[in-house]
């Protein structure tokens, strides 16, 4: 029987355990420490953002970052629908309500258009939205600059889910670093990962300062145990910071693996008929984090789910793209801005094994696999 391959397992160097061991003989084994410190200057070098405060989860960092810019019960905040549902979790746990903008079939990324015509109806009714969520999917940065400036137009807070996209760039710089803040995952199946992390960054050093107290339980700075708000435990432990700090030094190496996953991947499948890999938009570099492709099933001869259960039977791990948020049955009701275009991608829609540790036979068990599925080859 053949080893199961799946679709994004972490993938540690051999600097990790060095970090990790300091933490031990230092017994720097909190929420606290030269490693947390440390990793948040690394991680600012990184992505050429000035400040940065590490949090125990991307979702713990969203959830600060919509705190941070005043979002309010009741308050509307736009955000993209092609998306993990963590893109918009945060938005209804400080109890204001979501709104999904669709992709643009370029970059599968929200539609700067139907953003901007959303604001323009919006500032005319009188209700502006009180922030964005812009996500950066699979990798590859969203066109940030026509969202940025309609933003700034009517200052609406931008705030970026840099999730799935570090080590990618825009115009050659991070996305994460236009927007007020940008959050970051160390999830286990990210680029790189702690285990369980996330990183906030933005210029402003007072929000940066402000998410480590809120992060801290709100403590205000006296000898006693006194709190002035609500806040939160969500600091990251020194010891994950340590595995950050060693992930870190081997990005780009990650970055560089996952786009030859997906350049190997493309030579061997882009002739089949119906099979057409997303794009890598112009502006910028994606990192490929997932190789993802849609399958038209007239023209392939096989529906996205048929292959799907193919590579399965063969344990090969590979997922639909991501459901739309606006189709999920916990925002039922929750209005949307278009959705034709992420709709389709989801039914179309298929992400492949994409670790940065996935071996050249590995690869061409998915390839062979896909290839054998295609009835119009
Ligand atoms: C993974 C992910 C998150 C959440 O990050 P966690 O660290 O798992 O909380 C948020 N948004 C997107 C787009 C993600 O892919």
């Amino acid at each position: 029987m053949n080893h199961p391959i799946l679709l994004s397992p972490p993938h540690l160097s051999d600097r990790e355990l060095e970090f990790v061991k300091e933490a031990f003989l230092t017994n720097w084994i909190a929420p606290v420490g030269p490693h947390v410190d440390a990793f948040e200057q690394e991680f600012c070098e990184v992505v050429g953002s000035p400040h940065a405060a590490a949090v125990s989860s991307g979702t713990a960092a969203l959830h600060l970052a919509l705190r941070l810019v005043g979002i309010q019960p009741g308050d509307e905040v736009l955000c993209s629908t092609l998306t993990f549902i963590a893109s918009a979790n945060p938005i209804v746990y400080l109890g204001a309500t979501p709104i999904f903008v669709d992709s643009d079939r370029l970059s599968w990324n929200m539609n700067p258009e139907l953003l901007q015509e959303t604001i323009e109806q919006r500032a005319k009714r009188g209700k502006l939205p009180k922030a964005v969520v812009l996500v950066h999917l699979y990798g590859q940065s969203a066109d940030i600059d026509p969202i940025l400036q309609i933003c700034d137009r009517y200052e609406i807070p931008l705030i970026e889910d840099a999730a799935e996209a570090l080590g990618a760039t825009y115009k050659g710089r991070s996305p994460g670093t236009f927007g007020r803040i940008g959050i970051y995952s160390f999830n286990g199946n990210k680029i790189i990962t702690t285990s369980g992390g996330g990183m906030l960054v933005s210029d402003d050093p007072i929000l940066v300062h402000r998410a480590r107290y809120l992060a801290t339980q709100a403590r205000d700075p006296s000898p006693y145990y006194q709190h002035s708000e609500i806040g939160y435990n969500y600091r990251l432990s020194n010891v994950l910071a340590g595995i950050g700090r060693g992930q870190l030094q081997v990005l780009n190496e990650r970055v560089a693996a996952r786009r030859r996953n997906f350049d190997i991947y493309q030579q061997a499948l882009k002739h089949l008929p119906g099979l057409e890999f997303m794009p890598e938009a112009r502006y910028g570099r994606a990192t490929r984090w997932l190789t993802c492709l849609t399958l038209d099933p007239e023209r392939f001869g096989a529906t996205r789910e048929q292959v799907r259960l193919a590579l399965a039977q063969q344990q090969i791990e590979a997922r639909p793209v991501w459901k739309p948020l606006h189709l999920q049955p916990v925002f039922n009701g929750c209005e949307c801005i278009g959705g034709q275009v992420a709709e389709t991608l989801f039914e179309r829609g298929l992400c492949l094994p994409s670790g940065s540790n996935l071996q050249e036979t590995e690869l061409e068990r998915v390839i062979q696999t896909i290839w054998y599925s295609s009835r119009n080859r």
